[in-house]
C-alpha cells in the first residue's frame, strides 16, 4: 500500500481521476507487462515468458492477437532474414509461419544463399489461430483484453523514478518490474479513405489516444508517420484466366529451424497471380488528387512499400505490377499487392477495374491509409529499454518501422530485456551486434540514427551479409539466446544435434585431401594448370551445380556415407563452403573501412558518376547531406554498407590518383 501510495500516475484530467479511484485487481506484481498482441507484443510476452518471468499481454481484443493487418504474407529479403533469426531464439512467428502458408517461394534464389528471401503466403485466421494457441498454452503468461490508458510511474519527481505498471482503461492499475509497449499504428492514429478521415488504429479498431497523450508528457520525442493497405477484392470476381500465374516453391522451405518440412493446410499450394497497372489508372489517380487527403499531407509514408498514388508521383507513367495474392485457403478475397490507396472508394472501384483481370471485380473493402505517433527510437538503448524511463520498453512499429518481421525482431529482444530485469540479478542484458544478426542492425540503425521514415529491414543494410545468412541464424544466435535463458532446453537440443553434424561434415570434408589432378578428373573440372592438394571442401566451396555433397558422397562412400539422406545438412554443407573465403574478405573490406572512417570526401566528389553506382534514394541523400568523412557518410540512413566501401576504394583512386599527377 505504502508503495501504491508513492506511485504518482501522470495523465490527463481523466486518467488522474482514473488513478484517485485506481484499484488493484491483484495484489501480484507482475515482472512483465507487455502492452498490444500484434506482432512485437505476441514475441515480447512469450520471451519474456519464455524466461520464466511471471508475464501479462495486455491487448484491445483477444480475437485480434496475431492479427496481419495489412499483407497476407511473411518474410521476404532481409525480412526473411530477422525471421530465420527470431526463430533462432525460439520466438513464434517461424512456426506459425510454417503451419499457416499456403505458398512458398524463397526470393532471390538467382542469387547467393546469403540474400535468399524466405516468403510465405500466409492463411490470416490460420496464423491467428495458431499464435492465439501457442500464447495460450505458453506457462507463465496470462493474456487480458484491455485498453491501457497510462503508464504509472513509481518516484516520480525523484532520481530513481521508473515504470512500475500500467493504468487501464477502466482505472484499473496493473503493477510489474517492467512495461513493453508494443501498440504498433495505434497511438493517436485516425485513417484516411479519401476525405474521409476516421479516429482508428486500423480498420474496425479503435486508436490508443489516452496512451498517445500519456506518452507525450512522458517527454518522449515523437513524430508522425503514414502507412496503408490496398482494397480487398472478392476472388470469384477475378479473371484469372487473364493473368500469369505464379507456384510456390516444391517442396516449400520451412521457416523454423525445428521443422524439416511444412504442414500445407491442403494438399496443394495456392497460386498468385500477376498483373499490371495500366495508363488509366495514372488518370484516375492524378485526376483525383483533391479528394485524397491521405497524398497530399505532409506526412512521410512508406518509401519501400509505397502506395499507387507514391509511385505514379514519383515514376511518372511507368506500368506498376500487382499482385494478386491468396488471403487464406478459404478466404473469398484475394489481396492486390502493389496498389495501397486511399482514394475515396469509388475511385478505387474505377481503378481496381482499370487493371487487366479485374475489369469486373468487385471491391469487398477499399484500401485506406493510417497515420499515426511514433517514438524517435534514438530515445532507446540496444535492449530497447526507454533511456527517460526504466522499467519501460518500446518495440515494433511504435519504434518507427513497418512490416511484421521488424516488429517480431524488436519484441522478442524488448521481452527478453524486460523479463532479464527480474530473470538475471547480476544485470546481464540481451543486445545483438551488427555482426551477430540483422536484429542487430535493425537495432543499432534505430538507436543510434533513429529514422524519419518508416523502417524495414533490407540486406543492404548489413556490413556483414555474407556470414549474416537465412541458413546460419541458429549458428550465430541459439547458442547466445540459450545462455540468456530465451532459448528452451528442446530447441536448444535440437541445435546441438544440427551443429554437431554441421561441424563433424565440414571435419570430414576437410580431412579428404587430393591432388588437383585427382579432381578434375573426378569432378569433371575444366584442364589447368594447378598442381596443389585441396580438400574435398575447398572443391565444394566452387559454385557449380554439379558439385554437390552428394558427387563428394560417391567419390568417398567410406568417410562420407553418413551423410546421405540428411538434405538439410548437404545444403547447410555447400553454404558454408562456398561462403567460407568470401565471409574472410568481407571481414577484410569492413576493416578497412573502420580504418579509413576519417578519409576525407572531396566537396566535388560526383555521386551521379556511374563508377559509384549508387542508388537514387543514396545519390539524393549524399549529394543533399555532403558528408565530409567516410564516418559520417556512413552514418546517413539508406546508404548501405557496400557503397561505403565503394566511395571509400574511389576516394583513396582519386587521392592516388592527384598525388601522382602533382608528383609527375
Ligand atoms: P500491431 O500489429 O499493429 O499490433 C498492435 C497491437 O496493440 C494491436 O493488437 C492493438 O490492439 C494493441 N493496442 C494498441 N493500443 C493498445 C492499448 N492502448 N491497450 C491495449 N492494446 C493496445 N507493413 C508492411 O510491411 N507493409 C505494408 O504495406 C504495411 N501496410 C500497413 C497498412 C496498414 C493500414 C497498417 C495498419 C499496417 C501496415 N503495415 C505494413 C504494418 C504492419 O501491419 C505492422 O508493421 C505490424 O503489424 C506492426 O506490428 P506491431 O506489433 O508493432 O503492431
Amino acid at each position: 500500500m505504502q508503495q501504491l501510495r508513492k506511485c504518482v500516475i501522470r495523465g490527463l484530467a481523466r486518467s488522474r481521476h482514473q488513478s484517485r479511484h485506481a484499484h488493484n485487481a491483484s495484489s501480484d506484481i507482475y515482472d512483465v507487462v507487455v502492452i498490444g498482441g500484434g506482432h512485437a507484443g505476441t514475441e515480447a510476452c512469450a520471451a519474456a515468458a519464455r524466461m520464466g518471468a511471471r508475464t501479462l499481454l495486455l491487448t484491445h481484443k483477444l480475437e485480434t492477437i496475431g492479427e496481419m493487418s495489412c499483407n497476407p504474407s511473411f518474410g521476404g529479403i532481409g525480412k526473411g532474414h530477422l525471421m530465420r533469426e527470431v526463430d533462432a531464439l525460439d520466438g513464434v512467428c517461424g512456426r506459425c509461419c510454417d503451419v499457416s502458408g499456403v505458398h512458398y517461394k524463397v526470393l532471390n534464389k538467382r542469387r547467393g544463399p546469403a540474400v535468399w528471401g524466405p516468403r510465405a503466403q500466409i492463411d490470416r485466421q490460420l496464423y491467428k489461430r495458431a499464435v492465439q494457441k501457442e500464447l495460450h498454452s505458453t506457462q507463465n503468461l496470462e493474456i487480458r483484453a484491455a485498453a491501457v490508458d497510462n503508464i504509472l510511474i513509481e518516484d516520480e519527481q525523484h532520481q530513481h523514478r521508473r515504470c512500475t505498471g500500467v493504468v487501464l482503461a477502466n482505472g484499473e492499475v496493473v503493477r510489474s518490474h517492467s512495461v513493453v509497449l508494443t501498440t504498433g499504428t495505434f497511438l493517436r492514429a485516425h485513417i484516411n479513405i479519401g476525405l474521409e478521415v476516421r479516429p482508428a488504429g486500423r480498420m474496425g479498431d479503435a486508436p490508443a489516444k489516452a496512451l498517445g497523450e500519456a506518452i507525450d508528457r512522458l517527454g518522449f520525442r515523437m513524430g508522425r508517420l503514414k502507412t496503408g493497405t490496398p482494397p480487398r477484392i472478392a476472388k470469384s470476381s477475378v479473371d484469372f484466366s487473364q493473368l500469369e500465374r505464379h507456384e510456390g516453391d516444391d517442396p516449400p522451405m520451412p521457416f523454423s529451424f525445428l521443422n524439416s518440412h511444412v504442414w500445407l493446410p491442403a494438399q496443394e499450394q495456392l497460386p498468385c497471380h500477376l498483373t499490371y497497372t495500366t495508363p488509366l489508372v495514372n488518370d484516375i489517380v492524378r485526376n483525383n488528387l483533391h479528394v485524397n487527403r491521405h497524398v497530399t499531407e505532409e506526412i512521410t509514408g512508406p518509401r519501400y512499400c509505397p502506395s499507387i498514388e507514391s509511385k505514379i508521383l514519383r515514376f511518372g507513367a511507368r506500368v506498376h505490377q500487382v499482385w494478386l495474392e491468396p488471403e487464406g485457403l478459404d478466404s473469398p478475397l484475394v489481396y492486390p499487392q502493389g496498389i495501397s490507396c486511399t482514394l475515396p472508394h469509388e475511385q478505387q472501384v474505377q481503378l481496381v477495374h482499370a487493371i487487366k483481370g479485374l475489369e469486373h471485380a468487385e471491391v469487398v473493402q477499399p484500401g485506406y491509409g493510417v497515420e499515426y505517433d511514433f517514438i524517435d527510437p534514438r530515445e532507446l538503448f540496444p535492449t530497447l529499454e526507454t533511456k527517460r524511463l526504466p522499467g519501460l520498453f518500446f518495440a515494433g512499429q511504435i519504434n518507427g518501422t513497418t512490416g511484421y518481421e521488424e516488429a517480431a525482431a524488436q519484441g522478442i529482444v524488448a521481452g527478453a530485456n524486460a523479463a532479464g530485469k527480474t530473470r538475471h540479478a547480476d544485470g546481464r542484458q540481451l543486445t545483438i551486434s551488427r555482426t551477430e544478426g540483422y536484429i542487430g542492425v535493425l537495432v543499432d540503425d534505430l538507436t543510434s540514427l533513429g529514422t524519419n521514415e518508416p523502417y524495414r529491414m533490407f540486406t543492404s543494410r548489413a556490413e556483414f551479409r555474407l556470414s549474416l545468412r537465412p541458413d546460419n541464424a541458429d549458428m550465430r544466435l541459439t547458442n547466445k539466446g540459450y545462455e540468456y535463458g530465451l532459448v528452451s532446453e528442446h530447441r536448444f537440443r535440437h541445435f546441438k544435434q544440427a551443429e554437431e553434424r554441421l561441424q563433424s561434415g565440414m571435419e570430414a570434408l576437410r580431412k579428404l585431401r587430393k591432388h588437383s589432378n585427382y579432381w578434375r578428373q573426378s569432378l569433371d573440372l575444366p584442364t589447368s594448370k594447378a598442381s596443389v592438394e585441396k580438400t574435398a571442401f575447398d572443391m565444394l566451396a566452387i559454385p557449380a551445380d554439379n558439385i554437390t555433397v552428394d558427387k563428394l558422397i560417391n567419390l568417398f562412400p567410406t568417410e562420407l556415407t553418413w551423410l546421405r539422406d540428411d538434405n538439410n545438412l548437404a545444403e547447410r554443407l555447400k553454404i558454408e563452403a562456398l561462403y567460407s573465403f568470401f565471409v574472410e574478405e568481407q571481414q577484410r573490406d569492413v576493416e578497412d573501412v573502420r580504418r579509413e572512417e576519417r578519409l576525407a570526401i572531396p566537396a566535388d566528389i560526383d555521386y551521379f558518376s556511374k563508377v559509384l553506382s549508387l542508388s537514387n534514394e543514396e545519390r539524393q541523400k549524399l549529394s543533399l547531406i555532403q558528408p565530409q568523412t567516410i564516418a559520417a557518410a556512413s552514418r546517413i540512413q539508406g546508404v548501405t554498407p557496400s557503397t561505403i566501401v565503394r566511395i571509400m576504394k574511389y576516394v583513396k583512386k582519386a587521392d592516388l590518383a592527384k598525388a601522382e599527377h602533382s608528383r609527375g
